[in-house]
């Protein structure tokens, strides 16, 4: 099992992928409003939102363009490992419930699978 300071190290690392998503995110969607500038849907909204609003933008932005695609599953993979980290069930393989090794969790803060789920072709089930 991780230790607390482990697991705290994990916690940053995720928080400091998930500012550098968000700081791309903002970049993409300043080009996008540029690009699209005349487009009356009226939908889009500037400055700040809350992570609803967030989460609803970004996935609209991940289906208009493709760049954004990796980068919302990324997201997401973030978002969960950081809710697994609060129910307790972070460095926990998802497949075989074995601990994920700490140096794997320091390469992949996201890792949902232990290196040898990861490794097997086809073999989740
Ligand atoms: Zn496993």
């Amino acid at each position: 099992m991780l230790t607390m300071h482990q697991l705290q190290i994990c916690q940053s690392k995720l928080h400091a992928l998930q500012a550098e998503l968000n700081k791309r995110a903002s970049t993409l969607r300043a080009e996008m409003s540029s690009v699209a500038d005349g487009d009356d849907s009226g939908g889009f909204v500037q400055g700040p939102a809350d992570r609803g609003d967030l989460a609803r933008q970004d996935s609209e932005n991940a289906v208009s363009i493709g760049i954004a695609e990796t980068e919302a599953i990324l997201r997401q993979e973030i978002e969960s490992a950081l809710q697994r980290i609060e129910d307790r069930t972070f460095g926990i393989c998802e497949e075989c419930r074995a601990p994920i090794s700490a140096e794997r969790l320091s390469a992949i803060p996201y890792a949902r699978y232990c290196v040898r789920c990861a490794s097997v072709p086809g073999g989740k089930h």
